[in-house]
């Protein structure tokens, strides 16, 4: 399996884009504004989208590209997501008002998005990979993906905060090599964070401490601006763990 990182930042700015994995060429894991630098070629050739959940840096790019696909492609794309998930696009993107509805465009016989739901712990086949979403806490209902290639196993926990859930699921794997997890901001915005459900480097290494495996750590969703302060205290916070701060561009084989 081969992810290319298409955004990682948790904003946009000069050579910033926000969360979107693309996976084997064909499969999409959020759709942030990276989806932006896709040719027409490279997004008609995506069959499966999966959202981690609906906040609007990771579901972007997905108003965008049915707007350029349109017309373009002969088969639908199919939208993974949990129920909630689903309810908030329906509601408040593709409603006709902030956007068209592509899931009845260009007829509601042969739409454009088709919307599947995901259980999560229910695992789904993609091609050949095995795909679990487990739940995380955030803000709003949100999962990680567990995704099992027969080669390797990679986690994507998503937008998350402090939550045995987490680590109880992974745990319950056999094997984990590599877990990309986010760390938005600071210590110092330690509050900020509470509130918004993201990490920071001490309590994200505190959290780890719960993990039985010892995955390769692959570090997403800096807050613009927080970079080198993240970058600083993940020196220490995480000594001994075998990790990187994720950039755009970066493939990871798993
Ligand atoms: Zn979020
Ligand atoms: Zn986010």
């Amino acid at each position: 399996m081969r992810i290319k990182v298409l955004g990682c930042s948790g904003g946009v700015g000069p050579g910033l884009r926000t969360t979107s994995l693309l996976i084997d060429d064909t499969l999409l894991i959020d759709a942030g504004t990276g989806v932006g630098d896709l040719s027409l070629a490279q997004m008609s050739r995506i069959g499966d989208l999966l959202l981690t959940h609906a906040h609007l840096d990771h579901v972007c790019g997905l108003a965008f590209m049915a707007d350029n696909l349109f017309g373009l492609v002969d088969r639908p794309l199919s939208v993974h997501a949990t129920a909630e998930t689903l309810a908030t696009l329906r509601e408040h993107l593709f409603n006709w008002r902030l956007w068209p509805d592509f899931t009845r465009l260009p007829d509601a016989d042969h739409p454009l998005v088709v919307f599947r739901e995901l259980e999560p712990g229910v695992a789904k086949s993609f091609g050949g990979l095995r795909i679990t979403p487990f739940p995380v806490l955030h803000t709003v209902p949100a999962v990680g993906y567990l995704i099992d290639s027969g080669e390797g196993v990679f986690a994507f926990s998503g937008d998350s905060y402090a939550d045995d859930r987490l680590w109880e699921f992974l745990n319950r794997q056999p094997r984990l090599d590599r877990l990309m997890v986010e760390v938005a901001f600071p210590d110092e915005e330690g509050e900020l964070a509470r509130v918004s459900r993201h990490f920071t480097p001490a309590l994200l290494a505190a959290e780890l401490r719960k993990l039985r495996h010892r995955p390769k750590l692959f570090l997403t969703h800096h807050k613009p601006g927080c970079e080198r302060a993240i970058e600083h205290e993940c020196l220490s916070a995480l000594e001994g763990w075998d990790y990187s701060h994720l950039k755009r561009g970066d493939i990871i084989l798993s």
